[in-house]
């Protein structure tokens, strides 16, 4: 008998901290914490009232060797994080755009989390891609965008992480177009003449799109906005042809509908014209906006989207989908996939070679991705459109109220129109009393709102578009605010004196 070849050492598998079983207990455990938490969290200060450090100087310096309890794991979730979070699930949040979550949303990702699919390929999970053509392709129907968005025309819709993911996929894509493919294949050069356009209320993101594509950011124009904070065609239309006598290439326009300081919108048709004239990618965000067309009476706001090459929105802000989901459609999909594919012989498989299936790794700029529509298709299945459809209203209906209650009082002004449901306003007494009532109520922990500067005024944004905001609430914040702005006002004149 001849001796066996000697195996390398192998040693004990790895232990895994949670079986079967003790994952079921911790889960049902964690999901009721998630439970009482939106239970309570009115209780809690909306904005953290931390300082910085505060929350790094209560972890151990060093990460542990040995595996803890998942009890001790917790109970430091509640000791050590909680006070700094800021909670963006209350009622009495008003800042920003809202960041909504909502049960079937977050069961959809414990799902998908579950499965821990990554659906980089067709092949690599069929149901993963073909659930987000389909539910892409149901938003075109409902929100009554234009058909060529349709995967069974010549466009498509994807799931993105962000918006910016998605106004960048979509520079992208109008760089190529504009160059002939140049810069993917020889670099930077070919584009050195080509120049975009957006207002001057665009969001931060268009810019940084414009850095990350190496186009430069003295390249991007800022349109100015007429006194509704909405673009100025005729401003583009100069822009434009000033740009070309330079010899210049302008070649994508990002027009937004509803502005991050004050939910402008942008006129689309003469936007769509000047394009199609002179041949720019036309591009639109409607990031918090776009939810609305959920209703019909509020896809007026599309209207001149059948021209755009591409548009996004945010379910991650009003539509009930927790972060991250932004949807994100071209006309043209084959534009968007050729300026992102690559194909390595690893990745090859019959599917995608048969040009049969979509590769959504050809849509976007990562590689990997993960089961993103299962969440956003258990909160359409829960809810239902007219379930959406009633929420949205709501938070219009409040959003006019409240424009209505500052409208009538004779301290405060209204500094833009409100179109949906974010009401920018403002005392009469000036910037310092309202950079002072900002930092007043935000530190009071009973609501929080955030700010804005509109054509040179500091302005005050109540955003009202969080999933459990009732009326209650916003009569309460706005009491708030005329009894705060009062208290302050009084103390100006006393200082005065
Ligand atoms: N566009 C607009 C109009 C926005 O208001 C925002 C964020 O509020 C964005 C883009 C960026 O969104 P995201 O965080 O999904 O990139």
């Amino acid at each position: 008998m001849t001796d066996r070849p000697k195996l390398p050492l192998v040693p004990e598998p790895p232990q895994h901290p949670m079986d079967a079983e003790s994952f079921r207990r911790h889960g049902h455990r964690v999901i009721d914490w998630i439970a009482d938490y939106w239970q309570r969290v009115d209780s809690y200060p909306v904005l953290s009232q931390v300082e910085p450090g505060a929350i790094r100087q209560r972890l151990p310096q060093r990460a542990p060797e040995q595996g803890e309890s998942f009890e001790a794991i917790l109970a430091d979730v509640e000791e050590i994080l909680m006070p700094g979070i800021t909670h963006w699930q209350s009622p009495n949040f008003f800042a920003f755009f809202p960041s909504n979550s909502s049960p079937p949303s977050v069961l959809g990702d414990l799902l998908s989390s579950g499965l821990g699919i990554q659906g980089m390929l067709w092949a690599t999970s069929p149901a993963a891609t073909e659930l987000e053509t389909h539910i892409m392709d149901w938003l075109v129907e409902a929100m009554g965008l234009p058909s060529s968005f349709l995967s069974t025309e010549s466009g498509g819709g994807v799931i993105q992480d962000t918006a910016s993911s998605a106004t960048l996929c979509s520079l992208l894509a109008a760089r190529e177009q504009a160059t002939d493919f140049e810069v993917n294949r020889r670099g930077g050069e070919a584009a050195a003449k080509l120049v975009a356009y957006t207002s001057t209320q665009a969001h931060s993101s268009i810019e940084k799109a414009v850095k990350i594509a190496g186009l430069g950011s003295e390249n991007l124009r800022a349109v100015a906005v007429d006194q509704d904070f909405a673009i100025d065609p005729e401003d583009l239309e100069r822009q434009i042809v000033a740009d070309r006598e330079a010899g210049l290439q302008p070649f994508w326009l990002c027009a937004t509908l509803g502005t991050t300081s004050s939910s402008a919108m942008d006129p689309l048709p003469p936007l769509a014209e000047i394009c199609q004239r002179h041949g720019l990618w036309f591009h639109v965000d409607a990031a918090m906006a776009g939810t609305a067309a959920l209703c019909p009476e509020f896809q007026p706001l599309h209207q001149g989207l059948e021209e755009a090459d591409s548009y996004c929105f945010n379910p991650h802000k009003w539509m009930l989908t927790n972060f991250d989901c932004t949807a994100f459609w071209v006309r043209d999909r084959g534009a968007l996939i050729r300026t992102l594919t690559i194909l390595p012989e690893y990745l090859k498989n019959e599917a995608s070679e048969a040009g049969t299936v979509f590769d959504y790794r050809d849509w976007h700029i990562p590689l990997g991705r993960r089961f993103r529509s299962l969440k956003l298709w258990f909160v359409i299945r829960s809810y239902g459109l007219e379930g959406l459809r009633r929420m949205i209203r709501y938070h219009v209906a409040l959003s006019q109220q409240f424009r209505a209650w500052v409208l009538d009082h004779p301290d405060f002004e209204i500094s833009a129109p409100t179109p949906l449901n974010l009401v920018c306003f403002r005392h009469r007494g000036g910037d310092d009393i309202n950079r002072a009532l900002v930092e007043r109520l935000n530190a009071s922990g009973s609501l929080y709102l955030s700010h804005t500067v509109l054509g040179g005024d500091y302005v005050l944004r109540m955003s009202i578009g969080q999933a459990r905001t009732e009326a209650s609430h916003v009569e309460a914040a706005w009491q708030q605010i005329v009894e705060t702005a009062a208290a302050l006002a009084s103390r100006n004149e006393s200082s005065n004196r």
